[in-house]
């Protein structure tokens, strides 16, 4: 229970003016609640629209005999259904959002706590247009930040640790019924649910060039994947989820230029854009972080973005730990950005924002890892950020809670000891490849072999399947002009120390383990790439993303997992488990030719994508 304590919720409540007076005074809409497991408050951002004196009359009330405590909005009317939340291992037990059913205008959240809790260390607070209920003992203050953009991508093993949620057994609109509908077997009509889940998208808008989603919670979008045949740019909103019916429709966004919503995993949206000009859409990201516009930079309007203008304010570093620095900027007015992640650079546009202190910002920056940093105004869009990045840096964005702060966090991998000379460190300088004119060298290991056997099902084993991928791997990479070596090449056995050895001592660019899982029951299936190191995630995204477009099964996501052979080889690594040998009809294909022929393609793909990309 401890382990959980620090992980209690954010919600959101999204409040919007009801346009009618149907009431004598005016009444405002509660059109949705989200929640994150990461912070250790509840949050509730309401619009500027809300008049002082609304905000003003929320208090919160605490209560014994059962623990509990609930705030009351008044004047307001719930637009979804009532929410009803259950958690299992944080203090918290249950949150219920409801129309108050004694006074109708009111809207009242009730939580509920184990016994034990102590309801002293909930504090109520108010900062501008958010309303804080802070659930154990940490600062809040004016910097609360949302994370907008992120280069590593959630794992789906993220996803069942902390929260359940009950599906109600009728309202089928309700949330968490389409969540049943879409992900859990038909007829459990109240099964426990573990949810995490901080954005809904609502609405899909096809524009030309564009593509605009709404909705409500918070959005965080991935570092996006660029695919080919066809060609496509690919992005993922974890902790997501999307309106059933929108799901899967294809739209036009263009000349050959198409978009697509799915729901990728139960907790990750994802949006495939077809196009050509794949490396020129971006991620444009609403003030209230609430709406996404991935659009064709070039063709941006960007005034159809903004309604109010914004001036830089002020400018900060901090230095986090040896790797990891942020620059903070904030605004007068909340802001509209923009994220265009390149492999060696970071573009941030900030649409509505029209000046800054040019002498103010070098000197905010200039010891810092940001000297580099640049920044522009250009006409007709605004704001222009630039700043390098060396390879392999993870970037993360955060907008203030106001809209009116943005930072910036970039975490450097760590160096690795170098051998030999020492080069100058610069803040551009890569780590040369061993070898030159663009010849990839790629390990390929075959998992288990000789006694080893791996699973076996049904006179199946693990390691036929394993040696027989990875020679086709091999040979189509071979055939591509790779410089390629197996840990194994023949049915025997292989220590996993002798296997790091050997690919240490090849000094290859990427190494690429292949294996079949296994399950207790028979019921699993489905594709699940792992990665350990930092440096291997891009490699993990690109394989697993091309595996599983190509084979028609489930994907599992990506897993950050500890195995040897990734854990102590030095250049990115990743095992991939390619299908379950105790699932029969997988089983059956993994022992068939078109599988096998299919898996090795789609991951000879993915390295070259990975090549291409990392260039
Ligand atoms: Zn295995």
């Amino acid at each position: 229970m401890k382990t959980f304590f620090k992980i209690v919720i954010l919600l959101f409540l999204f409040l919007c003016t009801f346009s009618q007076n149907v009431f004598a005074e005016d009444v405002y809409k509660v059109t949705s609640f989200n929640y994150d497991t990461s912070n250790s408050f509840i949050l509730l951002t309401v619009p500027d629209t809300i008049p002082e004196p609304v905000l003003e009359s929320v208090k919160f009330v605490k209560m014994e005999n059962p623990t509990r405590a609930y705030f009351d909005i008044n004047s307001s009317i719930l637009t979804v259904p009532k929410q009803d939340w259950s958690f299992t291992s944080n203090g918290l037990k249950q949150v219920i959002v409801s129309q108050n059913s004694t006074n109708p205008n009111i809207v009242r959240t009730v939580m509920y706590f184990d016994d034990d809790y102590d309801l002293s260390k909930i504090h109520f607070y108010r900062i501008k247009n958010n309303i804080f209920i802070q659930l154990k003992d940490t600062t809040i203050t004016n910097d609360y930040f949302q994370n907008t953009y992120r280069d590593d991508h959630a794992s789906s093993s993220d996803f069942y640790e902390y929260l359940t949620m009950t599906a109600p057994e009728e309202s089928p609109t309700d949330i968490a019924n389409e969540i049943h509908e879409a992900f859990a077997s038909k007829n459990t009509s109240k099964k426990e649910l573990k949810l995490n889940t901080k954005y809904y998208i609502d609405k899909i808008t096809a524009k030309q060039n564009a593509v605009l989603l709404n909705g409500f919670g918070a959005i965080t979008i991935e570092k996006p994947m660029i695919l080919t045949n066809p060609s496509r740019i690919v992005y993922d909103i974890p902790n997501t989820l999307v309106r059933g019916d929108i799901r899967n429709t294809e739209y036009s966004i263009g000349t050959n230029e198409t978009v697509k919503i799915g729901q990728f995993s139960v907790n990750k949206a994802r949006i495939v854009i077809t196009t050509e000009d794949v490396k020129k859409y971006i991620p444009v990201i609403s003030s209230d972080n609430q709406s996404l516009l991935i659009a064709n930079y070039d063709k941006i309007n960007s005034f159809n973005l903004f309604s109010n203008v914004s001036n830089m304010l002020s400018y900060s570093h901090e230095k986090i730990d040896a790797q990891t620095n942020s620059m903070t900027l904030a605004f007068t007015s909340p802001i509209v950005h923009g994220i265009n992640r390149e492999n060696d650079q970071l573009t941030v546009y900030l649409y509505n924002v029209e000046n800054y202190n040019e002498a103010d910002f070098q000197a905010a920056f200039k010891d810092t890892p940001f000297a580099a940093a640049s920044i522009s105004l250009i006409p007709k869009i605004g704001l222009k950020l630039t700043m390098p990045l060396e390879q392999n840096s993870l970037v993360n964005t955060f907008l203030g809670a106001d809209g009116k702060a943005l930072k910036i966090i970039i975490k450097t991998p760590k160096k690795q000891q170098p051998a030999i000379a020492v080069q100058p460190i610069t803040p551009t300088v890569t780590t040369p490849k061993p070898e030159g004119k663009g010849i990839k060298k790629v390990v390929i290991d075959a998992g288990h072999g000789g006694s080893d056997y791996g699973a076996i099902r049904d006179n199946i084993n693990e390691k036929d399947i394993t040696l027989d991928v990875a020679r086709q791997v091999r040979d189509l990479l071979v055939k591509k002009g790779y410089v390629v070596q197996m840990t194994r090449d023949s049915d025997e056995y292989v220590s996993l120390q002798d296997r790091v050895a050997i690919s240490e001592n090849f000094k290859p660019d990427i190494f690429v383990s292949i294996h079949v899982n296994s399950s207790t029951g028979t019921e699993a299936s489905g594709i699940e790439t792992h990665y350990y190191h930092q440096e291997s995630i891009f490699l993990a995204q690109t394989l697993h993303a091309s595996l599983v477009s190509a084979i028609d099964t489930k994907n599992r996501g990506l897993f950050k997992s500890k195995f040897y052979v990734i854990n102590h080889t030095t250049v990115p690594a990743i095992l991939m488990e390619i299908g379950f040998i105790s699932n029969s009809q997988e089983r059956a294909e993994l022992n068939g030719s078109a599988r096998k022929k299919a898996t090795a393609k789609a991951i000879v793909e993915g390295v070259e994508n990975y090549f291409d990309q990392i260039k």
